[in-house]
């Protein structure tokens, strides 16, 4: 098929509406979703016909309600379309009140104590902001996917859509007043937006069925380094192998069934590591459709006998994979509110909305690197490429000057168009971007949008929107506030300017975030500088945090801490996990396999002594693997022990802590003695794939 027809034609979208619902009806929907009116029942019955009718025209036999709780991955319950006659016949069905709420036993997702299991009831919403869709599997059931919100009995947000849909609400409305404030007559809607760039690894299924790290953590506990790494800079940007290629193709063609916009694809820096990019859309949608492209990611590289794997550090020793999120804010009228324009120092505009974000990320920096802290993003931030976990805004020298000049009360220059000229007369001579990238920042101006690039892979994207948006908001009220007060528009912007840049300044910072000077300069500077999850999280149980996300109604005090237990807890469990799968391993894979060889080591040496010829290789070996069998066994004992106490720690937080100073740290002492326990004992010895296997083998 085209690729004009295959886009979007599993997605029941404004195209498909026009087409099949009675225009008032449409008219009542398209009302709702640009104005944010409630939806009429009588509209809503006729819409979830439409649905429906198409839904089943297409194969579909049931629906869902897809929903995102807390666990960061989505949820879904079928239900057929089916409703029994007095004849014993059925007839399909699909009513608004089906379409509009779903009450799923939520007994089994984390509330953080909003609900106990006696009171389970949890409801879902249909978000009628991000399109439904069709979702079909390789032997092609097909099922109609209904975006919805997930609340409790007493509203509650047991989601990540519920909080990102009122962010989205707080941002547009103080953006509105600032833009009314500025004489802006035209736009009526302000909208936050998104383009997550996902990077991913391949591995060969048969080899990742051999290690139960990978199938149970995502990660290779164990593995002693291969000869080759990414030192050599060849696969950045490489040619696509095959294999992968044909992957990626159908991957694409699958997202851009649903509706979604793959753009880029390439080779990442490390080995058997890539990337996918779409193309920007609002904060929701892409939100929902992120989490669509991890799980299609997955999916399909099984049909290709790969896996994909999304966490954030598989392999130690080469790069960890994270996702950028671009983010920026639009009007209806299609005005990017980050956008400089030829000449940014009198964009009075571009200049209130990079101000509000200056203090917003500075202010908050606390809040930003809490929704990236999960147990595997931690392996990544301040090691190898990913960005340190201390919070800067790169500007770029050109518009940190215009900034600084006007808090001085400079005049501003405008240096007139930059070019480029490569020297090669064929070669188009290219203006200057002034906004050059620093790909080591953890929050970059890339031209007319924020690139925050600590988000783990594995992640969903909504916490951290969550974040942007309601500090934004923040910023933007009280910018508004001024502006809506003053006189002289134009002189109150200036006095903004300088003193968000007077105040905020701090956080600006332009050089190269992997340096070893930095983590100096950004303790000067007083930037926080929070190396690990469990104290990362802190920041969501702080008075400034909970005034901020009450003040706009974002999420509640209660709302706040049940997030913060439940992202605590899941950092417990995934380290228990892991320390369980390393004693696992340890105990029976590679203790054993080291006893071999050093039994065969042993008998080698009576053999060669038998026959009177010196067995030195052979003792010396023995000697080097009988001391580290020692001592893995001894950190195998440690970690057991770790391990059962750290069980009977019932405090959340004390418990996280204890797996992170006194169980993690073990898993890496064991880890240090089996790899250097795989680097001696011949390959054919060894239980598992070796990393040669899982990165170059593709
Ligand atoms: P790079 O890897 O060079 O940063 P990519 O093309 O991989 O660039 O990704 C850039 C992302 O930024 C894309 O998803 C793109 O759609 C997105 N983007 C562009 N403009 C905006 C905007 N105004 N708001 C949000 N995202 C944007
Ligand atoms: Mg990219």
């Amino acid at each position: 098929m085209e690729l004009t027809k295959i886009f979007g034609s599993n997605v029941f979208n404004d195209k498909v509406m026009k087409e099949l619902l009675p225009k008032e009806i449409y008219k009542a929907l398209k009302e709702t979703i640009e104005k944010d009116i409630p939806l009429r029942p009588d509209v809503a019955d006729v819409v979830a016909n439409a649905m429906k009718d198409w839904a089943i025209s297409r194969g579909a036999t049931h629906y869902t309600h897809w929903f995102q709780p807390l666990t960061g991955i989505t949820a879904e319950k079928h239900d057929s379309f089916i409703s029994p006659e007095a004849d014993g016949s059925v007839i399909l069905e699909f009513s608004g009140k089906q379409l509009i709420q779903g009450e799923p036993d939520a007994s089994s997702f984390p509330s953080g104590g909003l609900r106990a299991t006696f009171e389970a009831r949890g409801y879902t919403a249909w978000d009628c902001t991000s399109p439904a869709f069709l979702k079909e599997d390789e032997s092609s059931n097909v099922t109609l996917t209904i975006p919805t919100a997930f609340y409790s009995y007493n509203g509650e947000a047991l989601d990540k859509k519920t909080p990102l849909l009122r962010s989205m609400k707080a941002v547009s409305k103080q953006a509105q007043r600032v833009l009314k404030a500025l004489g802006n007559t035209t736009s009526t809607k302000v909208t936050s937006t998104v383009g997550p760039e996902q990077e991913y690894f391949l591995v060969d299924k048969k080899f990742y069925l051999d290690r139960i790290d990978l199938m149970l953590t995502g990660r290779t506990i164990f593995g002693a380094p291969a000869p080759k790494g990414q030192e050599l800079e060849d696969q950045y940007f490489g040619s696509i192998k095959d294999r992968v290629s044909d992957y990626m193709n159908d991957l694409d063609t699958e997202l851009w069934k649903m509706g979604i916009t793959s753009k880029t694809k390439h080779n990442e820096v490390a080995p058997a590591q890539y990337e996918m990019a779409p193309i920007f859309t609002t904060t929701n949608i892409a939100t929902d459709h992120n989490q669509l492209v991890m799980e299609t990611m997955q999916k399909v590289a099984l049909r290709h006998e790969l896996v994909c794997l999304l966490h954030e550090k598989p392999y130690a020793g080469i790069n960890g994979s994270g996702k950028h999120n671009n983010w920026s804010l639009s009007t209806d009228d299609g005005i990017n509110l980050l956008e400089p324009g030829s000449t940014p120092g009198e964009n009075v505009q571009f200049l209130v909305f990079v101000s509000a974000l200056i203090a917003a990320v500075d202010k908050h920096a606390d809040i930003l690197r809490a929704t990236c802290a999960t147990a595997g993003n931690d392996h990544r931030l301040g090691a190898n490429e990913a960005p340190p976990a201390i919070i800067s805004i790169f500007m770029g020298e050109e518009l940190t000057e215009i900034l600084a000049k006007i808090s001085k009360g400079e005049k501003i220059t405008a240096k007139g168009a930059q070019f480029v000229g490569v020297g090669v007369d064929t070669l188009p001579i290219i203006p200057k971007d002034n906004t050059d990238r620093n790909r080591t920042s953890p929050f970059a101006f890339t031209g007319n949008k924020f690139e925050f690039r600590m988000v783990g892979s594995a992640q969903s994207i909504a916490g951290v929107n969550v974040a942007l948006n309601t500090i934004a908001a923040e910023a933007l009220d009280e910018i508004a506030k001024r502006l809506e007060k003053a006189k002289d528009k134009n002189a109150e912007v200036v006095a903004i300017v300088r003193e968000t840049y007077k105040k905020h300044s701090r956080v600006i910072f332009n050089g190269n975030n992997y340096a070893e000077a930095w983590v100096k300069e950004a303790e000067k500077r007083g930037l926080p500088n929070v190396r690990n999850a469990v104290d990362a999280l802190k920041a969501f149980i702080t008075d400034k945090a909970f005034k901020l996300f009450e003040k706009y109604e974002v999420l509640s005090h209660k709302e706040l801490h049940s997030r913060y237990d439940i992202y605590t807890e899941a950092y417990s469990k995934q380290i228990n996990i892991e320390a369980l799968v390393a004693i696992d391993m340890a105990k029976k894979q590679f203790i054993p396999a080291a006893i071999e060889y050093a039994t065969f080591l042993a008998d080698s040496i009576s053999s060669f002594k038998a026959v009177s010829i010196a067995a030195n290789v052979q003792e010396d070996l023995l000697k080097k693997l009988g001391a580290l069998l020692t001592s893995s066994y001894k950190n195998l004992t440690k970690l057991e022990a770790a391990v059962a106490k750290a069980q009977l720690i019932a405090d959340t937080v004390k418990s996280a802590e204890n797996y992170r100073d006194n169980v993690f740290t073990v898993i890496q002492a064991l880890r240090k003695d089996i790899d250097a326990i795989e680097a001696i004992v011949p390959a054919d010895m060894w239980p598992v794939p070796n990393y040669t296997d899982l990165l170059f083998k593709l």
